[in-house]
């Protein structure tokens, strides 16, 4: 297989596309189909500050690196989960990322704020561990761009991401979500930011592949919660797919945004925003569901503390009378 560019040996095919290309050329093709999907969705200018989720996975460390590269103002945004080693791992590879390149890092440390994890968070409230990841994720993200004043929040959801995402929408009928499946989405309410998905044109297996070319240094392992995620299910069954008719993860998505969405939004409600009570975030409620959440957590964790402090108070007692247990 030779580099269309170049004629040279090529490393990647990108089949939906009848192409490939050399390392270089690829880095070319990849750099400038990121660079097409900013200008051609207006996401942001030079002159724009953007926030990047950071994960430590290989496709935010590429968003990251390319805006970085194309002379974007990319501030990295990352979320310590409280998974374990996993999470201690993800934030060291964010952090190594922006050593190595001078970038701007900020993390909020999520154990540290409220208390636990993700997954305690889940746990002490009745959710799966997803559900309150992602509410956080959501919530920080939003929090932190607009208290800082940036243009707007990127995201690394790529064209695999996308085309699982609105498979799964379709089938649960969830037309709100697929009204809000977008590569641009605009603010509606003063404290809530724009969101991005430069990479909604870029395949997984091309974002690996940019990876590997520029030596990016990210996290391996997923996220022990990932195991049996019904997204894999259907990522699987778009690339069984796309195996045998290359395109069609980019036909199903780019005819949905074309054709589809348009018909949806106008036929859909605009959702009344207000803000909480508590944070100022917006929300539909009089409480957002992230402070319901935390303050759940903050009660139950107060209660333990006491019921813990009460139980120790005997053997205080007992210890100092000089009579305890031999
Ligand atoms: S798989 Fe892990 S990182 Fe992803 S939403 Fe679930 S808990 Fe969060
Ligand atoms: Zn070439
Ligand atoms: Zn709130």
């Amino acid at each position: 297989m030779r580099c269309t560019k170049c004629k040279g040996t090529a490393q990647v095919e990108v089949r939906r596309h009848h192409t490939a290309f050399c390392g270089p050329h690829f880095l070319e093709w990849f750099e400038a189909q990121v660079d097409r999907a900013v200008r051609r969705e207006r996401m942001f200018t030079p002159q724009d500050r953007v926030l990047v989720a950071v994960s430590g996975g290989k496709d935010s460390l590429v968003l990251w690196d390319v805006l970085l590269r194309l002379g974007y103002q990319a501030t990295g945004l990352h979320l310590n989960l409280g998974i374990g080693g996993y999470s201690q791992e993800s934030q060291e590879k964010c952090e190594a990322f922006a050593r190595d390149r001078g970038a701007e890092l900020l993390v909020v440390d999520i154990p540290a704020e409220y208390g636990v994890g993700v997954e305690g968070l889940a746990q002490l409230t009745g959710r799966v561990a997803c559900s309150a990841c992602g509410l956080s994720k959501r919530y920080l993200f939003n929090r932190v761009a607009v208290d800082r004043g940036f243009d707007v929040v990127a995201t690394a959801h790529n064209l695999d991401d996308e085309a699982a995402v609105l498979l799964g929408n379709l089938i649960a009928g969830n037309v709100d979500a697929l009204v809000r499946q977008t590569p641009v989405l605009e603010s509606t309410h003063p404290g809530l930011a724009r969101k991005v998905k430069p990479l909604y044109r870029i395949a997984e297996r091309e974002t690996a592949a940019y990876a590997v070319l520029r030596g990016i240094d990210y996290v391996l392992d997923e996220c022990p919660n990932s195991a049996g995620a019904r997204s894999l299910l259907l990522k699987e069954a778009l690339n069984l797919l796309e195996r045998d008719a290359p395109g069609t993860k980019q036909s199903l998505y780019w005819n949905f945004l074309e054709k589809v969405r348009p018909l949806l939004r106008t036929a859909s409600e605009p959702v009344a925003l207000r803000s909480c009570v508590h944070c100022g975030q917006p929300t539909t409620a009089e409480v957002c569901a992230f402070c319901r959440m935390t303050e759940r957590v903050a009660r139950k964790l107060q209660s333990r503390v006491a019921v813990s402090a009460a139980r120790r108070e005997p053997v205080a007692a007992s210890s100092g009378g000089g009579g305890g247990p031999a």
